[in-house]
């Protein structure tokens, strides 16, 4: 791994935008949401002075007391599991939330959020018992609640596949988020644009199979403790 923020960064952008050309895709057809769970705000402080504006955390209460301390004019999304009796703490903090489990939770977000807030839904497409996110056959209903209410948007899917060391055997999950997206813009009018999936290893493979989200921790931060 190289040892400054700024060439981690130049690597990873390097990985992106070759698996963008790769895949004919244009490179901001691809966002980079930065991985600074466990990070201090000094680590959050020195990739905005890369130019990074797009920062994710998993924990509410750990972005609770790191965002005041971090630069302002940067967009927080949550990727990590929340309860409903959060949701109203959450919406103080996050621009946007990746991770909504629950028909519950949609529900709690909508009663608490102040303004427009997009979503996407959390699918559980391998089926993995450990694995936070809805059944793939629950998303309709939830989709079609959330069109019925004022301030939750959803605006596509989220997934964290089983981890395996090699990427090419999470390709599956990802191709499986990706038609199920394309079923149900399709059965329930909505368009789904987005589709967050691809994380430090991965990320090629989730560009290939349609990733408008990478979110990268390791590859940008180092490793975790
Ligand atoms: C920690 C985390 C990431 C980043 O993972 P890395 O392998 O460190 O890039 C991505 N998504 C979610 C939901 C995470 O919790």
């Amino acid at each position: 791994m190289s040892d400054t923020f700024s060439e981690r960064l130049e690597s990873v952008e390097r990985r992106i935008v070759a698996a963008c050309e790769k895949a004919g895709r244009p490179r901001d057809s691809v966002r980079l949401l930065a991985v600074s769970k466990t990070k201090p705000p000094e680590a959050v402080r020195e990739a905005a002075e890369c130019g990074l504006r797009l920062f994710g955390e998993n924990r509410v209460q750990e972005a609770q007391s790191k965002i005041p301390m971090c630069p302002e004019g940067l967009e927080w999304h949550l990727i990590g599991h929340l309860q409903s009796n959060k949701a109203k703490v959450a919406v103080r903090f996050f621009q946007m939330i990746h991770s909504v489990d629950s028909l519950k939770l949609l529900q709690a977000l909508e009663a608490h959020a102040g303004t427009i807030l997009p979503v996407l839904l959390q699918v559980n497409v391998s089926g993995e018992a450990a694995k936070f996110g809805m059944k793939p056959d629950e998303v309709a209903a939830v989709i079609d609640a959330a069109n019925q209410m004022q301030k939750v948007e959803v605006h596509g899917l989220m997934t964290i596949p089983p981890f395996s060391p090699d990427p090419e055997k999470t390709r599956i999950h990802f191709s499986t988020l990706r038609e199920l997206r394309d079923r149900l813009q399709e059965e329930t009018g909505t368009p789904l644009p987005e589709l967050s999936m691809g994380m430090s290893h991965d990320l090629e493979v989730a560009i290939q199979e349609g990733s408008t989200w990478v979110r990268i921790g390791t590859d940008l931060f180092g490793t975790r403790n």
